[in-house]
């Protein structure tokens, strides 16, 4: 077919606006009401954007920012992005689009360990894939947290210049002791009282590589009696011998998530730094380090500040990376992208198509406390946007050979009927159908759910003696079947009744009760279809500590050979249909060759799931 499959024209260029609802139509959320608000006040009119991120006097040279507020998505690239992430980007790159501003996407590659390419490349492409550009231009290049170090390096010697931070050198186990608890205040460290010089001194052999890894740690100096424990003088250095993918052996020392994270937003002028509630109480530290960097001149005014919105929970799924990680490495599932998987590249290769995660995100909205998301929420979101858009065609899940005894006398031998029926039974405004294309001939292929010998009450299907419509084709007379030794259906009996096809003067001469869904013999082709299933039989698989993988679904997936008709064979990998009476399938992006047709089940039609 060569017309253009409107489910498949996901807009997935960077700059592309793939969700057309206006902001005025977006319900307000705490995040928008504080946008507008500052705003309406012009918190942020003052500042400056030198092009690139920087210190305070770098921006000082650029001109009034353009963009009006700056958001970011951080990402550590440590494993492939989730639906929870998706909900992230969707705010982050959402909110800076409704808002004439720009959204940052910055690797937060900090922690020398972790980072791998395989990762980085994922994350560009499903922020792309999601529709989203950063930095201001289509092109431009994400941020790296670890192009900052030098910053960073040059802040914490501020610091303990100004009496604001020192060098520890107690154990591990005496900082953890001397940190106290809820109900108990902290013990100051014997090397709080150092001077500054002396911390200076000891900060520069840790950089220049003197001490052991572990040995000892940069703190910030803030309060040991703090109600909140991350006001204890939280450490924001460490000696950690480690090649990085980007500083190489530059570094031996390396700044902690906690102290990087607020200067990463700062130098990049964020405006609304928005992360989960779990840094709520870090949100001190982070108020508490931009204002004596910004008192000191180094950063520039106002700082960035942090609002904090509930994560996301989707029930049958798990949204830990590490929890991911396990599935992947012990096979669980065939890799990061396995149709299964809440992973990004997961959700793509099951089906889901960008405009429905950003409407499955605008859904379910933002709050500021935590709570569970159906997951056929998620599944109603791509069943809505595929119903309009995917194309239709008939498939036989589990087939059984309908023969029409009459055919050869009354059609003439051998003779193959053309007929159509429209891709898209209701096509959007301005959207025309295209024609589908197939015949219909002695045998067809047919469910086998589609017959019963002796029928149950109420089934309108084929029996012996009823009539039914062979969708798109012709109305047929079921007589009995044939049966091998064992008893097994071997091929399903009817006649047809001549001038009954469909969209012909005589296709309403004989009234029949049902349609049944059905595939020629000489032009079906032989498909492999995945049917998936959700990975996990319990809605929280992972709550309470409990062994996630004990809830794994066995039959999570079932493979079946079915036979599709012509236009569905000439797919393309990532095209998405509606197999009539069956679901949305879409052509699968790996396997999937014209040769040998590929298709996985992205959702059902109708939520069947308990029921
Ligand atoms: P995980 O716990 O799966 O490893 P993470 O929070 O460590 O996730 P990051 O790469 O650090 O992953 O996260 C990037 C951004 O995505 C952060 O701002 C984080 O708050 C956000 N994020 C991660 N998981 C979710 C979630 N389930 N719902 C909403 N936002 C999320
Ligand atoms: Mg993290």
């Amino acid at each position: 077919m060569s017309t253009q499959n409107p489910a498949n024209t996901a807009a997935n260029t960077p700059g592309a606006a793939p969700s057309a609802a206006p902001e005025a139509a977006k319900p307000s959320n705490f995040l928008r009401q504080i946008i507008e608000s500052d705003l309406e006040k012009g918190t942020y009119t003052t500042r400056r954007w030198a092009g690139a991120p920087g210190d305070a006097a770098h921006h000082a040279q650029g001109e009034p920012d353009p963009a009006k507020i700056r958001t970011r998505f951080p990402p550590e690239p440590n494993g492939y992005l989730h639906i929870g992430h998706a909900k992230s980007i969707c705010i982050n790159f959402g909110l800076a689009r409704d808002y004439g501003g720009v959204c940052h996407l910055r690797f937060d590659d900090t922690n020398p360990e972790k980072e791998d390419t395989e990762y980085v490349n994922s994350i560009i492409d499903a922020v792309k894939w999601l529709g989203y550009d950063w930095n201001g231009s289509p092109d431009a290049a994400p941020y790296q947290a670890s192009d900052y170090f030098g910053f960073m390096y040059r802040a914490a010697e501020a610091l303990i210049e100004a009496g604001h931070a020192y060098v520890d050198e107690q154990t591990v186990e005496q900082m953890r002791a001397n940190r106290g608890d809820f109900g108990k205040p902290g013990v100051d460290s014997p090397f709080r009282t150092r001077t500054p010089a002396e911390n200076l001194a000891r900060f520069r052999e840790m950089r220049d590589g003197q001490h052991e890894d572990g040995s000892m740690v940069l703190r910030a100096k803030i309060d040991m009696a703090s109600p909140n424990i991350n006001m204890r003088d939280p450490a924001i250095y460490r000696i950690r011998r480690a090649t990085h993918h980007n500083t190489g052996d530059t570094w031996c020392i390396y700044p902690m998530y906690t102290y990087a994270h607020p200067i990463e937003d700062a130098l990049e002028q964020i405006t609304h730094s928005l992360c989960t509630l779990e840094f709520e109480d870090q949100r001190p530290f982070y108020d508490w380090l931009l204002e004596r960097l910004t008192e000191g001149g180094l950063l520039a005014s106002p700082p960035p500040r942090q609002y904090e919105f509930a994560r996301l929970n989707l029930t049958y799924v798990i949204t830990s990376k590490r929890k991911l990680a396990q599935l992947v490495y012990d096979h669980k599932v065939s890799g990061w992208d396995d149709p299964r998987m809440p992973t990004i590249v997961g959700l793509r290769r099951r089906g889901y198509t960008p405009e429905s995660l950003q409407v499955f995100a605008d859904r379910i909205g933002v709050t500021k406390s935590d709570s569970w998301i159906d997951y056929s929420t998620l599944e109603g979101c791509l069943r809505e946007d595929l119903e309009l858009k995917a194309y239709r065609g008939m498939a036989v899940l589990n087939p059984v050979k309908l023969v029409l005894t009459n055919w050869d006398d009354v059609m003439g031998a051998g003779h193959l009927e053309p007929c159509t029926l429209p891709a898209l039974p209701h096509p959007p405004e301005g959207v025309e159908s295209p024609t589908r294309h197939f015949t219909i001939g002695k045998e067809v292929w047919i469910e086998r759910e589609d017959f019963e010998e002796v029928p149950p009450k109420g089934y309108k299907r084929l029996f012996p003696g009823n009539k039914v419509r062979l969708k798109g084709g012709y109305v047929i007379e079921c007589t009995g079947c044939t049966k091998d030794a064992n008893g097994t259906i071997t091929a399903v009996l009817a006649t047809v009744v001549p001038d009954t096809k469909s969209g012909t003067p005589g296709a309403d001469s004989v009234k029949v009760k049902a349609a049944i869904t059905w595939v020629g013999v000489a032009d079906g082709v032989n498909a492999e279809v995945r049917m998936y299933d959700r990975l996990f039989l319990e809605a929280q698989p992972d709550a309470g500590g409990k062994d996630f993988i004990e809830s794994l679904n066995p039959n999570s997936l079932k493979v079946v050979t079915a036979i599709v008709e012509p236009s569905l064979a000439n797919a393309k990998r990532d095209d998405k249909f509606q197999f009539e009476r069956h679901g949305y399938f879409v052509a699968d992006r790996v396997d999937h060759r014209a040769e040998k047709p590929v298709f996985n089940l992205a959702v059902g039609l109708k939520d069947s799931w308990g029921k």
